[in-house]
């Protein structure tokens, strides 16, 4: 390892050969050829070939293949091709159904990219972190993940927690000063940082030494396992589920098998079939299919903004009962602007400051000068006080340079303060803003035009009244306050007292327009929406009650209180509490805990360093696409990646959608399963000759098992789904009266099959024909029942043309079941008997039948 620890700035700029301005462009890119992206490699990828292969690798697949071959030997040859390119075939579409649910996946990974803000060229921008080359210079900040191994050039109260590379949980101080020593352990080497760390505090400016798999992490990267559960809850119980279903479905086959041979048929055919039919009723493809579902289901949602970073959270969203939202850009537009200022024991508005007097000058030097944003980047409170400042001709450029900061304390969210030191014209000054309960309690004068005297009982009061008064219309206040040094020093949290009080800022930020309609829906659909901010409780309150959020009666609790509460406590009050304000991080985890232990789940949204332990808490953790920290995101299960609290509440929506669509996939296959078994059993104990030959029942398998279920797990919503409570997170998918529907559906269809066997049995004893009638009914009457299965409401509700997948998956299976009836070359591969036009008709009847039946019962309770 390279001691960069030792070398000098200049050293280290040489040896990476970059300069003040940061690389090139075209350096970057060359560098990028060299050295790689900046990302761990990840797990080899499994070929398509092995996952083709690993098709076969099912018990019953291979029995069924090692039986047709015996029977090919034994002059069967005709039947056994067919059977094999079905299996053939069968296995490609599961190889297609697996890379396309991996590739999505994998797409999903990619809009969660984090980004770096890089100086390439001389100008600061912000890449994707995959981008960073050594040599790079990057600025990181509180909230950061560190992308990459470097050395620190420049710190501002720099401290970074490496508790993923040295288990010490402690922050760490880092510096850019040169440490002189040979050797050091990691945890030592305080003027580099680390990729996989966090900034928890301060903000740096860094020089990029490796990337990739070359820095510390990457080194380490393969000893560590990436222990993120592939397979989500439901499907493992539907895994759970398919295994037991398996396991009855054999014993049933085994019985089917001894009375086929009681009934005199050989072993071979007896064992062909057995086979077959166990192949056909065991739904393999769901566990695929709920991955494709899911995995649709979250592309959908990325492009509606909501970006899900696992399949087990859309699951998860479709069963929230609690959002709890953040106020600042999520409710509201996070687009401020001044519109109040309280000075000199006025109140102003924002075009009636004048810059001549002392106290509105310092307004206006303090509003830039304690500021980290410019007119156009950075946080949306802080360019607000920079245009508010801009309006009087202040230049942030020209006063920045002129008065440089020369030290500061950054704004959190647990103080609410920032605090900022200058030189201006020989005095030396500590600026400090932030919210008023933070600030009043640590002031000890205040300034009343050109006076400065000590702030009594009156001032406080009207000061209080202002910033009620400012909150109650919806106003977000800050406070300015300053003080004087005596020289200039590093400045650390216990200066930030002893302060000369001066006035008040007021600034709206109005709403979304969208904010109202989602808590609307949100009711609707029996979702709690609650309000967390760490803004004043009386501004949260007026936002929470323009949009719907707070309604009289209920509760507004401050952070302070949940603080004073036992758990216990809190517990009781979360039910009427729909706002809460001046909250910090920790709190938010014991709001989501006490709505956990209420047996709700629930939704929080975040975006500071502080708010990932209560990301990782609640059941979907959201964060912030636009204003997010990096470590938020890392923390959270769901990104927005427009801030917006309505994309919550559609992609719940969308959640909701996607589990009913994954019940009614699932309701398509099994009833469908059931009516071949019921018409089998049927056959076997009525001794009537074999109702289904093997390659019937494994076409049927091919046509219906993966493009009709598939289809019907891409239905859209239908809004009907916000009518519901949220879904209780225990409840079996396969409930009673879905089992019920189930096997209902499933005697519909197969008696219409037996009616079928028995027209083209019919007196002249044609088993053949017979069981072509069977066949053709059971896999024409499963293609129509696909519309059953789309949703609650019958077909007029949903609309035939709402779901085309729904219509090419039953054309492509027509149009097929047609080919093989009527191509007489086709007959005998596939077993079936040339029918008469009689007999197309009768089909088409038998099996439209239980379609029939079902709509008219749908209709009869959904109405339309
Ligand atoms: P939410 O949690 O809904 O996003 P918020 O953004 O209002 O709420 P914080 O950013 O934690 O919450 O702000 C809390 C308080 O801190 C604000 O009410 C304000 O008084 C003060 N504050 C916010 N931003 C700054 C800043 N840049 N400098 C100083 N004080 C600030």
């Amino acid at each position: 390892m390279k001691n960069y620890f030792s070398k000098s700035k200049d050293e280290i700029f040489k040896e990476f050969q970059v300069t003040e301005d940061g690389l090139t462009t075209a350096e970057a890119q060359e560098r990028i050829k060299k050295y790689g992206k900046n990302q761990l490699n990840e797990d080899e990828k499994v070929s398509n070939l092995v996952v083709f292969l690993s098709q076969f690798k099912d018990f019953l697949v291979i029995i069924l293949i090692i039986a047709s071959i015996i029977s090919a030997v034994s002059g069967n040859i005709e039947s056994t091709i067919v059977i094999l390119v079905v299996i053939i075939i069968n296995a490609i579409l599961g190889t297609i159904q697996h890379i396309k649910a991996e590739e999505s996946i994998k797409s999903l990974k990619n809009l969660s990219s984090p980004k770096t803000k890089v100086l390439r060229d001389g100008e600061k921008r912000e890449l994707s972190s995959e981008e960073i080359v050594p040599g790079d210079i990057i600025f990181i900040e509180a909230g950061d993940l560190v992308p990459v191994d470097g050395r620190v050039i420049d710190s501002f109260s720099l401290l970074v927690n490496e508790s993923s590379l040295t288990g010490e949980s402690e922050g760490i101080e880092k510096k850019s000063d040169v440490i002189m020593a040979d050797n050091l352990a990691l945890g030592d080497q305080k003027n580099m940082i680390f990729s996989g760390s966090l900034v928890s505090y301060g903000r740096g400016v860094v020089l990029v030494t490796s990337t990739g798999m070359n820095t510390e992490l990457g080194k380490i990267a393969k000893l560590l396992k990436d222990t993120k559960e592939k397979t989500t809850p439901l499907q493992v119980s539907l895994d759970n589920f398919g295994k037991k279903l398996s396991i009855g479905i054999i014993v049933l086959c085994g019985l089917i098998f001894m009375i086929n041979l009681f009934h005199g048929v050989n072993v071979l055919d007896s064992l062909m079939f057995a086979v077959a039919l166990a192949v056909a009723a065991i739904p393999e493809a769901l566990s695929s299919i709920v991955t494709i579902v899911l995995a649709i289901g979250t592309q959908k949602l990325s492009k509606e903004n909501a970006i899900i970073k696992n399949l087990k959270s859309v699951e998860a969203l479709g069963c929230v009962g609690v959002i709890c939202s953040d106020k600042t850009g999520t409710l509201t537009q996070n687009k401020m602007t001044v519109k109040k200022v309280y000075v000199n024991g006025r109140v102003l508005d924002e075009n009636g400051l004048d810059s001549k007097r002392e106290t509105e000058d310092l307004i206006l030097k303090e509003s830039i000068l304690c500021n980290d944003a410019t007119n156009e980047v950075g946080d949306p409170t802080e360019i607000a006080l920079i245009n508010l400042a801009e309006k009087y001709q202040f230049s942030y450029k020209e006063l920045k340079q002129k008065y440089p900061r020369i030290s500061e304390i950054p704004f959190d969210s647990d103080r609410k303060l920032m605090s900022t030191l200058h030189n201006i014209d020989g005095k030396i000054i500590m600026f400090t803003k932030g919210a008023l309960d933070s600030l009043l309690p640590r002031t000890k004068s205040i300034m009343h035009g050109n006076e400065i005297r000590e702030i009594n009982a009156k001032d406080i009061k009207e000061i209080e009244n202002i910033n009620t008064m400012f909150a109650e219309t919806g106003l977000r206040v800050l406070t300015y306050a300053y003080k004087i040094l005596d020289s200039e020093k590093e400045i650390g949290l216990e200066d930030e007292t002893g302060y000369i009080f001066i006035g008040l800022i007021g600034m709206i930020d109005p709403p979304r327009l969208e904010s109202k309609e989602a808590v609307e829906k949100c009711i609707m659909a029996g979702i709690k929406p609650v309000m967390i901010t760490g803004d004043h409780k009386v501004t949260a309150r007026t936002i929470a009650k323009e949009i719907g959020i707070y309604r009289d009666g209920d509760n507004v609790l401050e952070g302070i209180d949940v603080e004073k509460m036992s758990d216990e406590e809190l517990r009781e009050k979360v039910a009427q509490t729909s706002v809460y304000a001046r909250v910090s991080p920790e709190h938010k985890i014991r709001i989501v805990t006490a709505w956990q232990s209420l047996g709700k789940i629930c939704a929080m949204t975040g975006d500071g360093v502080n708010d990932a332990p209560a990301l990782k808490r609640a059941d979907i953790g959201i964060a912030m696409g636009i204003t997010g920290t990096e470590v938020s995101k890392d923390a959270a299960s769901m990104i927005l990646a427009d801030d917006n609290f309505s994309t919550i509440v559609k992609a719940i929506t969308t959640g909701r959608n996607i589990y009913a669509n994954i019940k009614n996939s699932i309701r398509f296959l099994l009833s469908g399963n059931t009516a071949a078994i019921l018409a089998v059993i049927y056959a076997s104990f009525a001794g009537l000759p074999v109702i289904f030959a093997p390659v019937h029942l494994l076409f049927i398998n091919l046509l219906t098992d993966s493009l009709p279920a598939i289809a019907i797990g891409m239905e859209p919503s239908q809004g009907e789904v916000l009518k519901d409570k949220p879904r209780d997170p225990k409840e079996p998918i396969l409930t009673k009266s879905l089992s019920m529907r189930i096997l209902g559906e499933g005697f519909i269809i197969a008696t219409c099959v037996i009616i079928g066997f028995y027209f083209g049995f019919g007196s002249m004893k044609d088993a053949l024909k017979g069981s072509t009638m069977a066949f053709a009914v059971l896999c024409l009457a499963r293609l129509f029942h696909g519309f059953n299965c789309r949703g609650n409401s019958s077909i007029f509700g949903l609309g035939l043309m709402s779901n085309p997948f729904s219509l090419i998956a039953f054309g492509i299976g027509f149009v097929l079941l047609n080919g093989v009836l009527m191509l007489t070359s086709l007959h005998s591969i596939f077993e079936v008997a040339s029918l008469g036009t009689n007999d197309l008709i009768l089909i088409y009847v038998l099996a439209f039948i239980p379609t029939l039946i079902i709509q008219v019962l749908k209709y009869i309770k959904y109405g339309r």
